[in-house]
């Protein structure tokens, strides 16, 4: 079976890894020359962990991640509003990590079998729901076309006529990384419109996020305007935002794509980002890519055709994902609330709501298997 997986992020390198071992001949195109967004870290929750241990890569993660440690969320006067019980979280579903993108990037990239090809610089420009597929480098015909290029997907757009555009959310997030610091716990602080988050890398640097409410398309302000707008927040804020070199700031506004019909459409099935890009308040967006990845290989080793395979994903996958993206957009909501009133509204019922309830909260998205299928991989795949 020749399967081409357009776009080598890690939802695509997933899935060639998972592909390739339940014995398809994999081609990977991807438009760019190398990996871009190096300034920037990563949740892996237990589920994704769990899919990372299917493709055989977990321990590799495991050894360049930081596992977190409970994670507080802040008033930007330092009053506790919410505690994530990660001791239990870990006790019943595994650890939360942080690790680098690029580490984990190099992990997959690393871990990719050696029929995988991996073609840079091409850049796929039409998809035929018979899986042909005109690039910059010709034409190449497949038995099944994986669309894994991202929430702006070009495969989506050419297939998917009906489907919405992505929507903003209302809000841009401004990501960096310190210079090495001796803060080792993770957080997050909650203001009126604003909210910081913080996580220690293995190396001692420490992955910050700031979200601020805005229109789309502003210019990105300067790390030092930024820097302004959480002056007078609680410790450690602004002694992070001290500690970025503000060349290594990335700025984007966030958006969501509105939930498809169907994942599927002839030979060709959207994973990760392209099929549910959503909202990044959960740090679940690459998990679900990686879910996907590891359920369209079992599928694949388990259906007796390509369309009876695409189908099983698009059922295994479509809810559970749409799900994902609920919560997490709920989450933005929340979070980002912005008048006076209403936020003192907030901060009080979360002050009040038991942590176990957070916890409870989180078991869905957390608690997911791998399909069963997929244990044959260990004896060498199909
Ligand atoms: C601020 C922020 C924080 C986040 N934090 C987390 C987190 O902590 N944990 C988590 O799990 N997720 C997180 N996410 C979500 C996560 O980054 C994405 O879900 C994930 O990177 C999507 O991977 P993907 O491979 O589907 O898409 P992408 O990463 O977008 O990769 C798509 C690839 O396809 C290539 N491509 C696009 N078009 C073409 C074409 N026409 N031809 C060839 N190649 C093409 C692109 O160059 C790219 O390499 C976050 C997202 C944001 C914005």
């Amino acid at each position: 079976m020749r399967v081409l997986i357009v776009g080598g992020g890690i939802a695509g390198l997933a899935a060639a890894i998972g592909l390739a071992r339940v014995g398809a001949q994999v081609t990977v195109m991807e438009q760019a020359g190398q990996f871009g967004e190096v300034g920037a870290g990563l949740s892996v929750w237990p589920n994704a962990l769990r899919a990372l241990d299917e493709l055989g890569v977990g321990e590799q993660v495991r050894a360049r991640a930081r596992v977190a440690r409970r994670p507080v969320i802040r008033d930007v006067s330092g009053r506790a509003l919410s505690t994530t019980d990660l001791a239990e979280t870990e006790r019943l579903f595994g650890p939360l990590l942080i690790i680098h993108r690029a580490e984990l990037l190099d992990v997959l990239v690393g871990a990719l079998p050696a029929p995988v090809t991996l073609r840079r610089g091409v850049v796929v420009k039409a998809v035929q729901s018979d899986g042909s597929v005109a690039h910059s480098a010709g034409t190449t015909g497949a038995d099944l076309v994986v669309g894994a290029d991202g929430i702006n997907s070009t495969v989506r757009t050419g297939l998917w006529r009906q489907a919405r555009r992505p929507r903003y959310l209302g809000y841009s997030t401004y990501r960096m990384l310190t210079d090495p610091t001796d803060i080792d716990e993770d957080g997050e602080m909650w203001g009126r419109g604003l909210r910081f988050g913080w996580a220690p890398l293995p190396d001692g640097r420490v992955y910050c996020f700031a979200v601020v409410n805005t229109p789309a398309g502003q210019v990105p302000q300067a790390l030092s305007q930024v820097a302004e707008r959480f002056s007078g927040w609680h410790a450690p804020v602004p002694q992070l935002l001290r500690a970025v070199p503000p060349e290594v700031v990335l700025h984007h506004d966030l958006y969501e794509l509105p939930p498809l019909s169907t994942y599927v459409s002839g030979r060709v099935g959207l994973i990760g980002d392209a099929a549910h890009g959503m909202a990044p308040n959960l740090g679940q967006g690459a998990g679900q890519g990686i879910e996907d990845a590891v359920t369209l290989a079992a599928v694949l080793n388990a259906a007796p055709s390509i369309p009876a395979a695409l189908a099983a994903y698009d059922r295994q996958r479509r809810t559970r994902t749409q799900s994902v993206a609920r919560r997490s957009r709920l989450i933005g909501v929340i979070a980002q609330l912005q008048s006076a009133p209403v936020v003192a509204v907030r901060d009080a019922v979360m002050r009040c709501t038991p942590d176990r309830a957070v916890f409870r909260s989180l078991k869905p998205v957390l608690s997911w298997q791998p399909p069963s299928g997929t244990g044959r991989w260990r004896n060498g795949g199909v």
